[in-house]
């Protein structure tokens, strides 16, 4: 009788992130993981080619991750850290970060994810330019190609336009640039580097915009949802000083190149430059229980320790420094530090990028870029003139589901094969990763061609 499947009740009843009945076509009910593999219900066992959701870092399965919920839920699950409460885990926690980060960041404010933690950063900018006295700062600039999370805000700052129209109108006060990608960015201007060149770009929106307007400007160290765009190595350092420039709170959202993606513990450090304000999530927890927040320079800090009560930071989550999540966070970093899983980021992460490059060679490859254990495999109509697929062809689902049918799970965004696996994939799960992406690339494409007008 119909309605009584796992996939039934499912299509019956629940609504998915970016919910189409299209995109179930072939779903999967995933029922287990282990390190790098994921299993679904009909027992087959695929590479988890994307950390669930650029998220778990440390690998499925961790028990003891299970085991420190346990202990802080049956000592103290929950307690409010509203101004006048606090609680243990939430203060070694804050405490720790403030070692690990950028030497200026040492303040720490706890959400539960994500886009919580953009509209905290965007709220906190605008706070922080009427404490100091600049009340016309609230403005925020991004990038094309962004990620930033799908509440309001966090949607407008997001640069990619398929989220938006249903949505519209977006909130007011926000723009985009373009971004830094090597690959596309058209790099019009020959006097600079491409990276100053990029760079810049910020400064002409500043200008557009009025400096008397701006609050920030949000920038991932490296773009993840939008196709893993590294920037080149002297962007950051022009970003940095066009924001100190004109009075801009520069924001890194680390929610995914944060806690050891990039083969660092943080996504900017390879610039050499520090944000006014952190945003982190996803491999805070590695995924194991929800948890995000943002850093606040000793600047930005300062003003929201300095204003009178009347003019307080009114901005709170009841599950802000929530105990349990922040007893599972501490467990997760030392993981990360016991099992020396940064360095393997960038070990593993620099054969990954190695190996996915000998695939530039194949027909429909346009590029392949990544850092860390972050790498995109971008495919394309035409090498030369690096034009993507028609849209009808639906090259990313085809994509996607053609991956799956080989034994990988992955997203991919706009053509391009995102690939993040855990921090703790083998060398042979990794041969195997870049083994099914050539497959699937060739089989797909020449495919397409052959149906091609
Ligand atoms: N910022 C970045 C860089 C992200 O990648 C994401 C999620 N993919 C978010 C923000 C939003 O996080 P959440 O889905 O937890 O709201």
């Amino acid at each position: 009788m119909a309605g009584h499947t796992a996939l039934d009740r499912d299509r019956a009843h629940l609504l998915h992130p970016l919910h189409h009945p299209s995109a179930y076509a072939k779903t999967r009910v995933w029922v287990s993981g282990d390190g790098a593999t994921l299993t679904d219900s009909t027992g087959r066992e695929y590479i988890d080619g994307l950390s669930g959701l650029w998220n778990v870092n440390v690998g499925h399965g961790r028990r003891e991750l299970g085991e420190a919920a346990l202990a802080q839920m049956s000592t103290l699950a929950f307690s409010s850290a509203y101004a006048g409460g606090t609680n243990e885990p939430a203060i070694e926690l804050a405490d720790k970060l403030s070692a690990l980060m950028y030497p200026s960041i040492n303040a720490f404010f706890f959400t539960s994810g994500g886009a919580e933690a953009s509209e905290t950063s965007f709220k906190t900018a605008r706070f922080y330019w009427k404490a100091v006295g600049k009340p016309g700062k609230f403005k925020v600039i991004s990038r094309m190609r962004a990620y930033h999370g799908v509440t309001l805000a966090a949607m407008s700052a997001t640069g990619l336009p398929a989220f938006w129209p249903m949505f519209e109108p977006r909130t007011p006060g926000f723009s985009h640039i373009d971004a830094p990608d090597p690959y596309r960015f058209v790099h019009a201007d020959r006097s600079v580097s491409l990276g100053v060149a990029a760079a810049n770009k910020l400064e002409e929106a500043i200008l557009a915009e009025g400096p008397e307007t701006v609050a920030a400007f949000i920038a991932e160290p490296v773009q993840g949802a939008g196709g893993v765009i590294v920037p080149p190595d002297d962007y950051f350092e022009r970003v940095r000083a066009i924001c100190t420039k004109y009075d801009v709170l520069l924001i890194a959202d680390e929610v995914i190149t944060g806690f050891g993606r990039t083969g660092r513990w943080f996504g900017l450090e390879r610039y050499g430059v520090e944000p006014d304000i952190i945003q982190f999530a996803k491999g805070i927890t590695s995924g194991y229980i929800p948890l995000g927040g943002i850093g606040v320079s000793d600047r930005v800090g300062e003003a929201i320790n300095s204003v009178p009560p009347s003019r307080r930071w009114m901005h709170a989550f009841t599950y802000s420094g929530h105990p349990t999540c922040c007893a599972v966070a501490l467990k997760n970093i030392e993981i990360l530090e016991r099992e020396g899983l940064i360095d393997r980021a960038a070990k593993s992460g620099a054969r990954m990028l190695e190996e996915l490059r000998t695939l530039e060679s194949l027909d429909g490859i346009g590029n392949v870029r990544g850092v860390g254990m972050m790498a995109a495999v971008e495919v394309v109509a035409d090498k030369a003139t690096k034009q993507q697929f028609p849209a009808e062809i639906g090259m990313t689902q085809k994509l996607t589901d053609a991956l799956l049918d080989r034994g990988l799970y992955t997203r991919v965004a706009m053509d391009c094969i995102c690939v993040a696996p855990p921090l703790v994939t083998s060398d042979a799960q990794i041969d195997r990763i870049v083994g099914i992406i050539g497959e699937t690339v060739s089989a797909v494409v020449s495919e397409a061609v052959s149906v091609k007008p």
